[in-house]
């Protein structure tokens, strides 16, 4: 028999119930747990998850097992409960053991399935009197639970403000940092919104824009964007803000035609000047895996002509008509002046944005952005969550570092995951904000 130390996840899962009992069947275990459900467990799955150091590499925690190597008549020679945890003997002689907790939170019975659907954080709505969620800077840059309740007030609502930010050019990127990585366009690392007179974007004029989401030109839109107001002396000017899953939602109930057209009939935007051309084929709403809208893709100033079947022509322009009639409703639009040492940060990928016409001869008007990828935003939240959960006082904090640095967690011990080294605000000496300017200042 080969039996190989547990190797923990990075995250600790809850003992929601103990094991009560297991049976083996043929393909399957049975495993009751003490609260009563039932959650059969196939033999394969069970194998291939096996958290062993043989099949799990110690130090990333990736699987270095390939299931297509076990014999696929694989069986369970024998199944039971040793000191809470799952043990089994796999015929060939592999030895599994499975944390409770863990396996609770994979379970995939229908009640499990369910349960873990519901759990699902779900988006907030929005209208026109949307009760917008203010942050402090300072608060923010120090302390990980408000930085915490920022970044899931960002997840759920998508749309955020910040005040007390320094006004000085590319103080956006500290707080951007706080979150992970900057991601660079065209437009440059930081952009500058101000009025040029060779502008390469309809952003960087005087004019009216329409609600829209940044690069939809692109395979992937940037998920969080963040314009941070250094001057506002300009007469006009105001942001407004639409929750365009909201508008999504109500056409889904209003029109259902106009929005299965908007799901499926592909629209192409483009972005082009002197050295680049970006062009990009997708449809305007698009849904995640369950069916709800994940994604809001829209700029009229960036679209190309329509290419529908002759027969859809109609229908698409009738959806499109539609949707932009929606976004300049009273009932979703939310109308806000940014002043200096303010900045929003929103969902790119949700949450159109528009400007209206300012007077660039009453006054001096310069904003700074970013952009940063959803991916960082959610994986930036999962990990201070880990931390907080794993660090309930500091003695218990101290423990936790010994039982990670002691290598591989014991089969029998509970999952333990490591104490990543807490982000320190402005501990790294950032690069001079001009580095952080990508497009030209012309303050
Ligand atoms: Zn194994």
């Amino acid at each position: 028999m080969q039996t190989a130390a547990a190797v923990a996840d990075f995250r600790t899962y809850p003992l929601i119930s103990d094991l009560a009992n297991v049976q083996v069947h043929s393909d399957q275990l049975s495993v009751q747990w003490a609260d009563g459900r039932v959650s059969p467990f196939h033999h394969q799955w069970l194998r291939d998850n096996c958290p062993c150091a043989q099949c799990v590499y110690s130090v990333t925690r990736e699987q270095v097992l390939e299931i297509v190597d076990v014999d696929d008549n694989l069986t369970a020679v024998s199944a039971g409960i040793d000191q809470g945890f799952l043990s089994v003997e796999w015929r060939g002689g592999h030895h599994s053991q499975y944390d409770p907790g863990w396996l609770r939170a994979h379970a995939y019975d229908d009640e499990s399935r369910a349960e873990r659907r519901a759990a699902k954080p779900k988006s907030r709505l929005w209208n026109s009197d949307f009760e917008l969620p203010v942050f402090d800077y300072a608060a923010v840059m120090q302390e990980p639970n408000i930085l915490l309740q920022w970044l899931l007030a960002l997840r759920d609502g998508g749309l955020t403000q910040i005040r007390g930010v320094p006004t000085e050019p590319g103080s956006l990127a500290l707080i951007a940092k706080r979150i992970s990585f900057i991601r660079e366009s065209n437009f440059g690392v930081l952009f500058n919104v101000q009025s040029k007179a060779d502008a390469d974007s309809n952003a960087y004029t005087a004019f009216n824009l329409p609600l829209h989401s940044d690069l939809p030109t692109r395979e992937l839109q940037p998920g969080l964007q963040f314009l941070h107001c250094l001057v506002n002396d300009a007469t006009g000017g105001e942001s407004i803000f639409v929750d365009g899953f909201a508008i999504a939602h109500a056409l889904r109930s209003e029109d259902p035609e106009a929005f299965q057209a908007l799901c499926e009939i592909p629209v192409e935007f483009r972005n082009k000047d002197r050295h680049s051309d970006y062009r990009r084929l997708a449809p305007i709403i698009a849904l995640d895996a369950w069916g709800d809208v994940a994604e809001i893709r829209m700029a009229n100033f960036l679209r190309g002509p329509f290419e529908a079947p002759v027969a859809q022509m109609p229908l698409l322009y009738r959806a499109y008509r539609r949707f932009i009639a929606m976004t300049r409703e009273e009932r979703f639009r939310l109308v806000k002046r940014l002043n200096p040492g303010e900045l929003w940060c929103f969902d790119n990928r949700r949450t159109l944005h528009a400007r209206n016409a300012f007077d660039p001869v009453s006054g001096a008007r310069h904003f700074q952005g970013c952009y940063i990828d959803r991916d960082e935003l959610l994986s930036r939240i999962l990990v201070l969550q880990r931390q907080t959960a794993a660090r309930p006082s500091q003695a218990s904090q101290l423990a936790y570092l010994t039982a990670f640095t002691s290598q591989n967690v014991g089969a029998g011990l509970p999952a333990r995951g490591p104490v990543n080294s807490p982000h320190i605000p402005g501990k790294k000496k950032p690069r001079s904000s001009r580095d952080w300017i990508g497009a030209q200042c012309l303050v």
